[in-house]
């Protein structure tokens, strides 16, 4: 296994992970396989989407702002549910598949670490399988 650290700036904030891990990937030496890349935390995640336009990186912070108000009677205590949810939301892991010794992504896509409760050092776990 492999671990990445990523030092986040801002509270909220979407950071392309997709050169790392192809850097993992390249020297692990596997032809063929499986990358699973893991956040092993409450309030990030991690997704795949597009890293042609980073307006579309805007619009997913915007959109999970949209869907978890800040403003609701939440019970935890350390005023952080919020981030709480948009991960849970997101999820905490992706996998890609190898194929030639590269991480078979489509065209438009990146692997994303998402903060919410920034800033903060995350880790990211990465094993190829
Ligand atoms: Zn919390």
């Amino acid at each position: 296994m492999d671990t990445i650290e990523i030092g986040t700036k801002k509270r909220e904030e979407i950071i392309d992970l997709t050169r790392e891990v192809s850097r993992v990937v390249a020297a692990a030496g596997r032809r063929e396989g499986v990358c699973l890349v893991y956040v092993p935390h409450t309030t990030a995640g991690v997704t795949i989407n597009e890293h042609a336009d980073p307006d579309v990186k805007a619009d997913i912070l915007m959109t999970l702002g949209k869907m978890v108000p800040d403003a609701l009677p939440y019970a935890h205590a350390e005023g952080n549910s919020p981030a709480h949810m948009k991960a849970s939301l997101v999820g905490s892991s992706v996998s890609v598949i190898i194929a030639e010794g590269r991480l078979r992504l489509g065209t438009w896509q990146g692997i994303y670490l998402c903060e919410f409760d920034g800033p903060r050092t995350r880790q990211v776990w990465i094993k190829v399988i």
